[in-house]
């Protein structure tokens, strides 16, 4: 029938389109395996955090009878009622993606078994390390040694035809050894690789690149009147920008470490103020026809004034649709309310066009993105994203091959580049089969 074929597309690609509506569900741990060839993404680990205990469930359900409280007992201010407003007018949206999701019963019963890794014994199901310990890459970069340490990369022993002899041989697996600050490390190989770091083991897909920031130099740079970060942040993404303009970047993701607002809510990584980011370098990361770019934002108000108001402007990014991340459980429930205040099961990504080094009167047209489309996913650990890369590469399309780029990942994926502080944080072992 029509809906198996759904979903037997669905079980192969990680991506589930649903007819006649702008949703789609995606399983970001197929999604993310399609950049391995000998290794998986476990989804047991990946998905720890929403297939969880009653437990858990109870503590949710008390801090929203609080949340429902606290709203009763004052009015909205200014910036809360146009918040409210940016709610009420996608609130029908998100509401019929969802029922579009409840009607899907094949799908919802794939759901349910989301984080089963049929195939894998129970022990093998826990994932690939042994240490217990997690490093952080944050944390290391901040010693005075970080730019001595190094990272081996073993690549796996392959069968190469040489020619001059005609004969298959077995070559020695390469090993090679590499600062892992500040430092590309490159994975030009058509296999996985895997990469050993202070006693951990790192998977790194086909294919792909990685820049770790460290940000010991940020304190011998820094004067108590001004803030170099921002500085900082611009030279060390400097070494990306490509030396030819039609090298450029024509999708970039980025998900900065906005701050939270609330002091009581704090974050697992360092956050900066919105004016760093103001410097980021996106029109030179640019190809010099464009690039799409995807910036993910909270439901804050006032951030999404800066970003619609400042931040774009001063990326030169013009601003063309808006994306939703809808978060679900394992049994397609809203992980919230829809209209718990601040707690909002959905998340956004704005998405704008930089025109690059173009007059944007020249400017080879993007395909036009569809606004308002919803992607709904179950959430994996605290802030980790659902890959877009499969969504947003169509339209990108006319430029070939498509150069990709992550700002502020946690994450490797197989042509795409990395940059961050910690891009290796999810390629630990620990998150494989
Ligand atoms: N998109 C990621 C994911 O799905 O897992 C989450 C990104 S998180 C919102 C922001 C990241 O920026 C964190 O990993 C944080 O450590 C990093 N970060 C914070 N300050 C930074 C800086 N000055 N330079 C580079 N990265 C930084």
């Amino acid at each position: 029938s029509k809906m198996s074929e759904k979903l037997s597309t669905f079980l192969e690609s990680g991506i589930y389109r649903f007819e006649e509506s702008n949703a789609v569900f995606i399983d970001p741990v197929r999604v993310l395996n399609r950049s391995y060839n000998r290794f998986k993404v476990s989804p047991s680990v990946y998905y720890s955090r929403f297939f969880e205990s009653k437990h858990t469930a109870n503590e949710t359900s008390n801090s929203r009878k609080r949340k429902r409280k606290q709203k009763k007992s004052h009015t909205l201010n200014e910036r809360e009622r146009a918040a409210d407003q940016r709610h009420q007018e996608v609130r029908p949206l998100l509401l019929e993606a969802h029922e579009t999701l409840l009607r899907a019963t094949d799908l919802l019963v794939a759901i349910s078994n989301l984080r089963d890794c049929s195939g894998s014994s129970p022990s093998k199901c826990r994932g690939l390390s042994s240490s217990s310990i997690e490093q952080s890459f944050v944390e290391l970069g901040r010693v005075w040694q970080a730019p001595l340490y190094e990272i081996t990369l073993k690549f796996h022993p392959t069968n190469k035809t040489h020619e001059d002899r005609g004969s298959l041989i077995m070559e020695n697996s390469e090993q090679r050894v590499l600062p892992v600050f500040d430092n590309l490390i490159v994975n030009e190989t058509s296999d996985d690789v895997e990469a050993e770091f202070l006693n951990s083991q790192y998977i790194l897909p086909r294919e792909s690149c990685f820049y770790m920031v460290c940000s010991w130099l940020n304190l011998l740079f820094s004067s108590p009147e001004a803030s170099n970060e921002a500085t900082s942040i611009k030279l060390k993404i400097h070494n990306l920008i490509p030396a030819e303009p039609d090298c450029g970047f024509n999708l970039i993701v980025i998900d900065p470490p906005w701050e939270n607002g609330s002091a009581h809510q704090k974050s697992r990584y360092p956050t900066l103020p919105n004016r760093y980011f103001l410097s980021l370098p996106i029109k030179q990361l640019s190809h010099k026809e464009g690039a799409l770019v995807a910036l993910w934002v909270t439901n804050r108000e006032k951030l999404r004034g800066f970003v619609e108001e400042e931040l774009f402007p001063a990326w030169g990014v013009r601003f063309m649709a808006t994306f939703y991340w809808l978060k679900v459980k394992e049994n397609g429930s809203l992980i919230n309310d829809l209209d718990l205040f601040h707690h909002r099961p959905y998340e956004c990504v704005l998405l704008g066009q930089c025109h690059g080094e173009m007059n944007p009167k020249d400017l080879r047209r993007f395909e036009i993105v569809k606004d308002n489309q919803i992607i709904i996913s179950v959430p994996g650990d605290y802030s980790r994203k659902p890959p877009l890369g499969g969504l947003l590469l169509e339209y990108v399309s006319g430029l070939n091959p498509t150069r990709c780029i992550e700002l502020f990942a946690r994450e490797v994926m197989a042509g795409w580049v990395s940059w961050g502080n910690e891009p290796l944080h999810f390629q630990e072992s620990r998150y494989f089969l």
